[in-house]
């Protein structure tokens, strides 16, 4: 795995102009590389770039994108397994887990690169002929986090390529390699100047949102960074998708076959150590399996091999960074001192690295800080309910909207309950499953636009109506 990245700014390779900063590897807690900074000049030459490539870029034909995309998908396919060893090198996750995060790339840039932009015939009558056609915005600006960092990349940057925008990436400084070597790819594929990245803490971030000249953002990340980008955006109108956090519910109803739930919701409730954005957070359980449950669950986290990401046979790696590890104990801490029975785990790992084992929270409920925040981590706090109307009272009891999930035998009841949690997607004896063709996105606290789909490819273009007139 190489060490040496640079940004890339109209085709070239550009080194930051800004002092290098540290990337630290989350199972060691210590740097393990520097990342080139690049200053505000820089986002604004990189924005440039992608300006005057959408010139051309815009105009180039469905079917030579598509062509570009699968190329692209190829190429990530070829270097699957360096881009894995990045991804656990910097974000801390099991080996396995990152090789299925690259799969999920390649899948993803795929589907994309096969959806059609549709043109809707709005009237076709004697007076006139009318189409809603749908064209790119122009320069598109991409804001990542550090949990799925390389799938989430792809996430935004092949329907922006795709409609015919060009792009401008910014990843998160904790886990900035992977996405700096994707782009490296892309570039092999396409124009110069279509797309670029640009790294850097907070300032990189907010000179890009601000930017005149970059007509979206689409960011995935914390709710109050979403809420200061829609704030600069405003300047000139961008256009957003807001991809934020949640506090997933999920409601276990009392005819629920334990055997075959207690298994999915572990996995997740602790998909990449807890830290998915749309991850079950909160579990409810009925009264009447509320220990069984438990027992069950517990179980399941005591055969986590808990370790470094990169040696054979761990399935659990570190919280990813110091900050989220210190939440994490935090909220664990204060669950305890509220009177709340730690079932297992419960304490940090010693050692450098941010290793915290999963960790199960019962005789908790809502008002604790554990419930009612996104914890973003290795820990689950199962609460009892007794009654149907309460609980599903006490699910839509949160500023935060993203996802939720219902488990039970009884289909038709489960979608009863489904259909009354305030989530931009609700699943049934599941939960965190998003597939490339069927549109995600959340509500409320959690942010508003979606992605995947066409109507997550149609997020990144500008309707245009034609009118012809006939008689
Ligand atoms: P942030 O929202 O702070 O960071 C996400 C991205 O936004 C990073 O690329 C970051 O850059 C950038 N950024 C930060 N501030 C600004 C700004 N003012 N304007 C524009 N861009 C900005 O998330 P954190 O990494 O701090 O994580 C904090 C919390 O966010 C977690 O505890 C979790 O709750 C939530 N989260 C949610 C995710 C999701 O998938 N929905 C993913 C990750 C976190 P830089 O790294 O350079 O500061």
């Amino acid at each position: 795995m190489k060490t040496k990245y640079s940004l890339f700014i109209g085709g070239q390779p550009v080194a930051g102009a800004r002092d290098a900063f540290p990337v630290i590897d989350p199972a060691t807690g210590e740097r393990f590389a520097d990342c080139p900074a690049a200053s505000p000049e820089q986002v604004d030459q990189a924005v440039a770039a992608a300006a005057e490539a959408f010139k051309s870029w815009q105009y180039s034909s469905d079917e030579e994108r598509k062509a570009i995309l699968h190329r692209i998908a190829d190429a990530i396919e070829a270097n699957a397994d360096e881009l894995a060893q990045i991804v656990t090198r910097e974000q801390g996750k099991p080996l396995a887990l990152a090789q299925m995060e690259v799969g999920g790339a390649i899948a993803w840039t795929r589907y994309t690169a096969e959806l059609e932009i549709p043109v809707k015939v709005i009237e076709d009558s004697e007076q006139r002929l009318a189409e809603l056609h749908h064209k790119p915005l122009g320069v598109v600006g991409s804001i990542t986090p550090w949990n799925w960092p390389l799938m989430i990349a792809v996430w935004h940057i092949m329907p922006a390529l795709r409609t015919g925008n060009t792009v401008v990436v910014k990843p998160s400084s904790l886990t900035p390699f992977n996405t700096l070597r994707l782009v490296e790819l892309i570039n092999e594929q396409v124009p110069a100047g279509v797309i670029n990245i640009v790294t850097g803490e907070g300032g990189i971030g907010r000179a890009m949102t601000g930017h005149p000249h970059i007509r979206k953002i689409v960011f995935t990340g914390s709710t109050p960074t979403g809420q200061d980008i829609m704030r600069n955006a405003a300047d000139n109108l961008k256009r957003l998708t807001l991809e934020l956090g949640g506090n997933d519910a999920g409601i276990v109803l009392p005819d629920a076959d334990l055997d075959a739930v207690a298994m999915g919701i572990f996995q997740t409730a602790f998909l990449n150590m807890g830290q998915t954005c749309a991850a079950l957070k909160r579990l409810y359980v009925h009264e009447s399996q509320y220990e069984a449950l438990c027992n069950r669950l517990v179980e399941i986290a005591k055969q986590q091999n808990v370790g470094p990401g990169v040696k054979e046979g761990v399935t659990f790696g570190p919280v990813q960074n110091k900050a989220q590890f210190d939440l994490v104990s935090e909220l664990v801490e204060d669950a305890r001192a509220q009177g709340a029975n730690i079932l297992c785990g419960g304490a940090a790992l010693p050692g450098s690295g941010y290793f915290y084992p999963p960790t199960i929270v019962a005789d908790i409920t809502d008002g604790t800080r554990l419930v009612d925040e996104e914890q973003f981590g290795p820990v689950l706090p199962v609460i009892r309910y007794s009654d149907i109307e309460d609980v599903i009272a006490r699910a839509n009891n949160n500023p935060n909207g993203l996802g939720g999930s219902v488990w039970g035998t009884d289909i038709d009841q489960a979608r009863r309950v489904a259909a009354r949690l305030e989530c931009g997607t609700t699943w049934i004896n599941n939960h965190a499953e998003v597939l490339p063709h069927c549109p995600f996105g959340g509500c409320k606290m959690s942010g508003f636009g979606v992605e995947f789909g066409e109507e997550g490819l149609l997020e990144y273009t500008q309707s245009q109506l034609l009118s012809i007139k006939r008689a």
